[in-house]
Parts: structure tokens; C-alpha cells; sequence
């Protein structure tokens, strides 16, 4: 791949951004290598905890601070939009979110996809994936999860 498939400038911490530079160096997309093509992964350190011939699902390597969970949700071909998203692999996405919510006794998350360029979105990797995100309740002293989503329109 020519173009670099991770935004180095969405690296959070120190050993993250060391990890999107190999990847770099390596020319290639990090989910594509580690969810797409059945080998060992290079780059994530988490096992696949369910995958599908559509999804592959892993622990965050680097939860949100406050989360309880927090998913990756990778689908298992190199697209950049939702409506790339073969039919078929969104009613899959159904069954995987039931699974989770299942095997996690899930009553609430947060389950968001962010798409395209990576400069206004705020992600580190251009490969279309899911994030569930699990925190607690509203309780005196709990803070809300920040999620970023991009960027904010100077005046608005
Ligand atoms: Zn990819």
C-alpha cells in the first residue's frame, strides 16, 4: 500500500506511536495484516475473541481510561466507508453484538464507526472497524467517557 493506512498524529501514547511507525515503515495496513489474511497478528497484542467470515473482535489495546470494555469490531476487508459494507456482513454484525452482549451480560455500550479521512475523524487507523465501549453508571464522582470523534468547527 502506498498510502499509509495509520495517522501517526492520533497516537496516544509513546509505545503506540512506535508501533504506527514500523507500521509504516512496513507499508501496510495493520488490520488488514492482523485480521484479515489468518495469521498470527504482527501488531495487536490481543487474541480474536470472535470472529466471523465478516468480523474479527479484540480487546482495545489501549481501553479508554474509565471503560469497562472496550472492542474492537474489525471488518475482514480493507474498506474505508460503511456503504462499502457487504449486506450481508451488517446483519452478521447483529449476531456478534448479541453474541457480545451475551457473552459480556451487556445491558448498555457505546458502538461507534468512524469512516474516511483519518486527519478528521481522529483515528488512528483508516480500515473500517467498530468500537463497543462499556463504562459505568451516572453516580456522584463518575466522570463521562470522552470518545474522539473528530474535530470541532472553529466558532460553533
Ligand atoms: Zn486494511
Amino acid at each position: 500500500m502506498n498510502k499509509p493506512q495509520v495517522n501517526i498524529a492520533h497516537a496516544v501514547t509513546e509505545d503506540y506511536r512506535k508501533t504506527l511507525e514500523q507500521i509504516i515503515r512496513d507499508g501496510v495496513c495493520p488490520f488488514c495484516v492482523d485480521f484479515c489474511q489468518g495469521n498470527k497478528p504482527r501488531y495487536h497484542p490481543n487474541p480474536i475473541i470472535i470472529e466471523t467470515d465478516w468480523w474479527a473482535v479484540t480487546k482495545n489495546m489501549r481501553p479508554y481510561p474509565g471503560s469497562s470494555l472496550h472492542l474492537l469490531l474489525v471488518y475482514k476487508k480493507h474498506v474505508l466507508y460503511p456503504w462499502e459494507i457487504d449486506q450481508k456482513a451488517w446483519d452478521d454484525l447483529r449476531n456478534v453484538m448479541k453474541k457480545l452482549a451475551t457473552d459480556y451480560s451487556l445491558t448498555h455500550g457505546t458502538l461507534f464507526q468512524r469512516f474516511g479521512d483519518t486527519e478528521f475523524t481522529g483515528a488512528s487507523v483508516t480500515h473500517f472497524h467498530g468500537q463497543l465501549i462499556v463504562g459505568t453508571s451516572r453516580n456522584e464522582g463518575t466522570d463521562p467517557l470522552v470518545v474522539y470523534c473528530g474535530y470541532k468547527v472553529p466558532g460553533k
